[in-house]
């Protein structure tokens, strides 16, 4: 028999080195549990989440350079992606049937084409794992609705030349969205071109559930004008308000409440320690695994993608790492808040004691 919910443990992030989630701060586990039964879907009866929302869109806005953002806090990357492609569709010609975006593009965007009935192509990136500026400029035609640039990829951690890509779409005349999900909460204390402030970007995601250390589920969408959210409002005849932007209905008010509270803790100075731990602890990390002989991608933002033979790789997930790879196959250990140097420590213990066992 299974033991009860009561008695059952979540998954420990003892051993979690390739996830984007993390462990909330505690401040935004406490707004959570406090909100947690508050519908922001629903801003004319629950007029408080609502109010927290406003507030952590205005600090997700300072964060990303646009400090007058419209936006709402989503489900998640995924749902701001989807509602970027949708609101670009639904704001230009008839013809607006394709978006473009390097190979490097997380998997929503194949969503997002799929549920709009649109065209997605990828093209592909250069030998370092970054957008091809001219390459994307050859696949946006006549019909091109979106180019995306990502800062911060899922596999590689890598900042595309979002300036560039933006001067593409301007000179298309077709809107920009930068995919900020998980880089987002780093980024502002780099010296990378990345947001609202450096670019012609009309929308961008970054999502306070990875990085931002809200709960889940918390993303985030921003937009330069308040006509994208226009753009996506449909009607809603039951509730207090008039229209909705959304793509879910009921939201979470965990979700708003912890993005809230972990933002009004963190930004910008709590953010600006973790990025300058991470960083640190992500070179010293790729320095250690170059030294045992294995292929390191130079870490851009703290995210280290290494070639481990394949029966070390299979060893360590079978004493209970968790680890994933990249589709070309690289490990990637995703240098989260909670990923201390103490665990890589011990995880690059037991990567030696496995490389003598399986003689690699
Ligand atoms: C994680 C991630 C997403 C998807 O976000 P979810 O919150 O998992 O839906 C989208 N884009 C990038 C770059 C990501 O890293």
């Amino acid at each position: 028999m299974q033991p009860s919910v009561g008695e059952r443990r979540p998954q420990s992030f003892e051993r979690v080195l390739s996830s984007m989630c993390t462990e909330p701060h505690p401040a935004a586990s406490r707004a959570a549990e406090r909100f947690i039964a508050s519908n922001p879907g629903d801003p004319g009866t629950y007029d408080a989440v609502a109010d927290l929302e406003t507030e952590a869109v205005a600090a997700l806005g300072e964060l990303a350079g646009l400090p007058e953002a419209h936006g709402y806090v989503t489900s998640g990357g995924t749902e701001a992606n989807v509602q970027a492609v949708h609101a670009a569709r639904n704001l230009g010609n008839a013809g607006n049937s394709n978006l473009v975006a390097p190979e490097s593009a997380h998997f929503s965007f194949s969503k997002a084409a799929e549920l709009l009935g649109m065209e997605l192509r990828t093209v592909p990136t250069d030998g370092d794992h970054r957008a091809d500026v001219d390459a994307v400029a050859a696949a946006v035609d006549d019909d091109t609705a979106l180019v995306v640039g990502v800062a911060g990829s899922t596999e590689y951690g890598r900042v595309d030349p979002i300036p560039e890509l933006a001067a593409v779409a301007e000179d298309a005349g077709t809107r920009f969205h930068v995919d900020a999900a998980w880089g987002g909460f780093y980024l502002p204390f780099t010296d990378h071109e990345w947001d609202f402030a450096d670019a012609a970007v009309d929308t961008l995601t970054v999502d306070p559930h990875k990085v931002g250390r809200a709960v889940v589920p918390a993303g985030g969408l921003l937009a330069r004008d308040a006509a994208t959210l226009d753009a996506l409002a449909v009607e809603t005849p039951y509730l207090e308000t008039p229209s909705q932007a959304s793509l879910t209905g009921t939201r979470s008010g965990a979700g708003v409440a912890s993005a809230a509270a972990a933002l009004a803790e963190l930004w910008p100075a709590g953010y600006r320690a973790e990025y300058e731990r991470a960083a640190d602890l992500a070179a010293w990390f790729a320095g250690e695994l170059s030294e045992r002989g294995y292929r390191a991608v130079d870490p851009e933002l703290p995210l280290v993608a290494v070639d481990l033979p394949d029966p070390l790789f299979d060893e360590l997930r079978e004493v209970g790492w968790r680890i994933t790879r990249t589709g070309a196959g690289e490990a990637r250990v995703v240098v989260m808040p909670h990923v201390s140097r103490e665990r890589l420590e011990v995880f690059l213990g037991t990567l030696d004691r496995l490389a003598g066992t399986v003689g690699v």
